[in-house]
């Protein structure tokens, strides 16, 4: 039975993605929001806290990565499901911070029944983690005016996001303090470089004239 309306929040880069989970997932009773990149999505978290995020991985701007990773610090009740085509099967790629993981391209059905499972499971607030929560995920790949290695830090609190110059090059964790709300963050830089990324979006969609 369709859950009594509960929230979702798809995000995809991908604007027929979007389009087509909205209008199948709307039909199916949820209230629907999307958002095209982790940054909107994090924005559009800010204005109303969904009941379940549906994220793709690989998207310019903020990764579904790194997305998920501050979700799941800031808001750990909140169930997450991870969509790729750029791994198949149906458990969560390793390192990914997600409940469920959906195969881009396999039928509908699974997806459907990942949602109502997940939203009426009791999620336990994650409460494994020690004195040290895990690190951001941050890919290292830019680059401030300078010239240096800059990367975009999103706040697992406030959920704003800011620039950070590195001054080492190292695949350490660092710590910064977010310059909106002063919280203590710990991010890890993680080798995303474009020749690792999978082409998955660059196809055209089956079917499209
Ligand atoms: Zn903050």
């Amino acid at each position: 039975m369709p859950t009594e309306n509960a929230k979702l929040l798809i995000v995809d880069d991908t604007a027929l993605v979007r389009a087509l989970l909205s209008a199948i997932l709307a039909r199916s009773g949820y209230t629907v929001r999307s958002a095209e990149d982790g940054f909107s999505a994090l924005a559009a978290i800010r204005r109303q806290v969904p009941d379940l995020i549906l994220s793709d991985l690989y998207m310019p701007g903020m990764s579904g990565f790194e997305l998920l990773s501050v979700v799941r610090r800031r808001f750990p009740a909140i169930p997450l499901i991870a969509m790729s085509s750029a791994f198949s099967g149906a458990s969560v790629p390793p390192g990914v911070a997600a409940d469920a993981f959906y195969e881009k391209g396999t039928a509908v059905s699974y997806l459907l029944d990942m949602l109502e499972a997940l939203i009426h499971s009791e999620r336990m607030p994650a409460i494994e983690h020690s004195s040290a929560p895990a690190p951001i995920w941050i890919p290292g790949n830019g680059h401030n005016p300078a010239g240096g290695p800059c990367v975009t830090i999103a706040c697992p609190e406030c959920l704003r996001t800011f620039p950070q110059s590195l001054n080492e090059d190292a695949r350490s964790i660092h710590e910064t303090d977010c310059v909106f709300c002063r919280a203590l963050i710990h991010f890890a830089i993680v080798e995303l470089a474009d020749s690792a990324l999978p082409l998955e979006k660059k196809q055209p969609a089956a079917g499209r004239p």
